[in-house]
């Protein structure tokens, strides 16, 4: 059976990505290698309006450890702020804490954006310079953070700005212009295979490093300054994240590609809540690519997983952050048509009993999540 994929990751590939992942392996010293490298390099720059990137070999957790690792050795790191609405915030007090930092932690429950006030009183006890670090698209809950709000914030308090921005570039415009350092990969909403990581940097924001205790392998300096990659590099995630960026190419190519995950993540919202199904997000701070719901009570994650299987799709719900919760969520990145979605509301909606009963029955689930006992962040990975 030919599976619709509305996972977060892996996400559904285009022809042109799946072709380019199977050409036959380069030598990643080689001139076509390094050209490839240098291009995808200025590609992803460019569409984050960022001074620079450096791609490791490995997933978005790589990226943040290696953005972790350059604050915890700045040469007067302080103190700083971390900002947790979600599992993958909680994550990032949790690396940071592996990096020796002890940041103060403003936290948030589940499903509720940052409360960008809240953050400016707690600017106001951190020395200038001091950092802060967040989630952009807080994927397992589908909100989608105000970064621009943020940055306005920092730049008024003299603050510099660290952001996972893993699941939220390529899926909508984000300007990285004024961050010091945001995470991203090649696996999600840019629509390619996982495999690379990329750290973004404004090098002029991150202040004096030492980076002589750091390990090799997250040495960013290093990896920056070096034209190809410093160590090997496996070239079929590289030639498919280069296929994948011909859809960014020109500001209008961009443009379509964003517009269209707007739409899609709209279509995908409106069908869920005509089947009685409420997001665990308000319209205003959904994201336009993931979309977190309770699955009908009575039913696990777990269960809604096999079903939605059954009938030809994935959808997340085995993570363990998101069964704990009884939670799913339907993702739409990467190469997927509102053709390819529609047939998963068609298809489920005479099997759920939320079809018949609408509203009332997300609800529980709902109340619990949003109880603030669920703010104080156990995250699934330390
Ligand atoms: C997926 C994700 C990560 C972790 O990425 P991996 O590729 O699983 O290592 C980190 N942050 C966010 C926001 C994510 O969506």
């Amino acid at each position: 059976m030919n599976e619709v994929c509305l996972l977060p990751g892996p996400v559904t590939l285009s022809a042109a990505v799946q072709a380019a992942w199977h050409r036959p392996p380069l030598y990643h010293r080689s001139a076509e290698f390094m050209t490839l490298y240098a291009q995808v390099r200025a590609r992803l720059a460019s569409l984050a309006g960022c001074g620079d990137v450096a791609l490791f070999a490995g997933s978005g957790t790589l990226a943040n450890d290696v953005v972790a690792a350059t604050i915890a050795a700045g040469t007067s790191p302080g103190r700083g702020l971390i900002l947790e609405n979600g599992e993958f915030g909680c994550r990032l007090v949790a690396q940071a804490a592996r990096f020796g930092l002890m940041p103060r932690v403003l936290s948030w429950p589940w499903g509720r954006p940052w409360d960008i006030d809240a953050i400016a009183a707690a600017f106001d006890d951190e020395p200038a310079g001091s950092w802060v670090w967040g989630v952009h698209h807080e994927s397992s809950t589908g909100i989608l953070n105000d970064l621009p709000a943020l940055m306005a914030l920092a730049r008024q308090r003299g603050q510099r700005v660290c952001v996972d921005a893993v699941s939220s570039i390529g899926g909508l415009p984000v300007d990285l212009s004024e961050v010091a350092l945001a995470s991203g990969t090649s696996g999600k909403a840019l629509g390619s295979c996982s495999g690379i990581a990329l750290v973004f940097a404004n090098r002029h924001k991150l202040g004096p490093l030492d980076l002589s205790r750091v390990p090799t392998y997250f040495d960013l300096h290093a990896a920056l300054d070096h034209t190809g990659p410093r160590f090997t590099f496996p070239s079929p995630p590289l030639q498919a994240l280069a296929a994948a960026l011909t859809d960014y190419a020109t500001p209008a190519q961009a443009r379509a590609r964003y517009d269209h995950y707007q739409f899609l993540g709209c279509y995908v919202r409106r069908e869920l809540r005509r089947l009685g199904f409420l997001p665990l997000t308000g319209e205003h701070h959904a994201s336009p690519t993931i979309t977190t719901f309770a699955p009908p009570d009575g039913t696990t994650s777990e269960a809604f997983v096999e079903l939605c299987h059954g009938r030809g799709f994935l959808v997340g719900g085995q993570s363990r952050y998101l069964s704990e919760r009884r939670l799913v969520q339907i993702a739409t990145m990467g190469a997927l048509e509102r053709t390819d979605v529609a047939p998963f509301f068609d298809d489920l909606s005479p099997l759920l009993p939320a079809a018949r009963t609408p509203r009332g029955l997300v609800n529980t689930a709902q109340r619990r999540i949003a109880a603030p006992v669920e703010a104080a962040g156990r995250c699934a990975i330390r």
